[in-house]
């Protein structure tokens, strides 16, 4: 699939039987698996992916869960941790909206004997008992090498790079940047690609980073290339780009394999994504779960050291892997998106 030219297989939306909660999320009911996940705004995988899987996983598994989401709001993410908690969950999993706000609700189940798994974002300092996510410095250079690959075919000399990235407040927003940064940091320092503004995007936001880039754009009229650390905010640089003719020109990055940013890609806006098989993340944590659950600890191989507290966590470790218009059927026939939805969506 290089381009929307046939239109297959609708994804499979089965339902069976679980209860909408308050916060629109999923529940079997309490005294199980709670699932706490950051926002739905900031990447598409928080409100359909992460949720799907985990979901899918549970029911497999013949496990009670409840599955929510923060919507942005670290005092509502707290909330909904009591809450879970008060009902007798006996293993949490939780994407943190940042460490200090994540790390109180590890504390508070600690302190209820429930143990707490970091997924995708590590909680710095906050002393989870696993860690489920992905190689984040790889996912950081593979962003940087296809933007590189992109770069050489336009020819531009010393074209200007620059940088859009994640929130502050995301520990993965800065693994991510490491890995970008050390791979294009040697196209700085042998003069073939210049330095430009780099920027970090509060909370992932999508319109803050459309301003964020306007005004790049602004000072660095000649901008080459776009290091932006998802999908949104690939889009949000897109959207500058078109308003000047300047898009398809400007070889722009981003991350998740969203329906957006694949279509981007389609289009030739887009240099690149980077897909995360959010299935496995979603399995792998939901294994983990089920069997803290059922009072069994796994054995996992790799094991992250938290650079604040300097502890050791048990760290699942998944590869993430860079999609350009060349392969986007990787991630149609690995089931992530339709061919369908990515032809017909808007
Ligand atoms: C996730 C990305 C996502 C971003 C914004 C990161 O922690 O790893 O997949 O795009 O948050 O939600």
């Amino acid at each position: 699939l290089t381009a929307c030219d046939d239109g297959t297989d609708p994804g499979d939306n089965s339902d069976s039987g679980s209860a909408t909660t308050s916060n629109g999320g999923e529940s079997t009911g309490s005294g199980g698996i709670g699932v706490i996940l950051p926002d739905t705004k900031s990447s598409q995988r928080w409100g359909t992916d992460d949720p799907k899987y985990l979901k899918a996983a549970f029911e497999a598994g013949k496990v009670p869960y409840t599955i929510e989401n923060a919507e942005g709001d670290k005092e509502q993410f707290k909330r909904l941790a009591d809450k879970m908690l008060d009902e007798g969950a006996k293993v949490l999993i939780i994407a943190n909206l940042d460490s200090v706000s994540g790390k109180a609700v590890i504390d508070d189940a600690h302190s209820r004997s429930v143990p707490v798994i970091d997924y995708d974002r590590l909680t710095l300092n906050g002393g989870a008992d696993y860690y489920v996510s992905f190689d984040n410095e790889r996912v950081g250079e593979l962003q940087a090498q296809e933007l590189v690959n992109c770069l050489n075919a336009k020819n531009v000399n010393t074209p200007i790079v620059a940088e859009l990235n994640g929130s502050p407040t995301d520990n993965n927003a800065t693994l991510f940047k490491n890995g970008y940064d050390r791979v294009l940091q040697t196209h700085f320092d042998d003069a073939t690609f210049m330095k430009g503004p780099d920027q970090f995007v509060q909370d992932w936001d999508n319109d803050e980073g459309r301003e964020i880039f306007a005004q790049m754009l602004k000072q660095y009229p000649k901008i080459g290339g776009v290091l932006a650390a998802n999908d949104g905010l690939g889009n949000a640089a897109i959207e500058v780009l078109r308003e000047k003719k300047m898009n398809g020109d400007v070889p722009v990055t981003g991350q998740d394999a969203t329906v957006q940013g694949l279509q981007n890609i389609l289009i030739g806006d887009q240099c690149m994504t980077v897909y995360k098989n959010v299935k496995l993340e979603a399995d792998a944590a939901a294994k983990l779960a089920i069997n803290l659950y059922k009072n069994v600890k796994s054995p996992v191989d790799d094991k992250l050291k938290d650079p604040e507290s300097g502890a050791y966590v048990p760290f699942v470790k998944l590869e993430p892997e860079a999609i350009t218009k060349a392969n986007v059927k990787t991630v149609v026939d690995g089931g992530y998106v339709t061919a369908k939805v990515l032809c017909t969506a808007k």
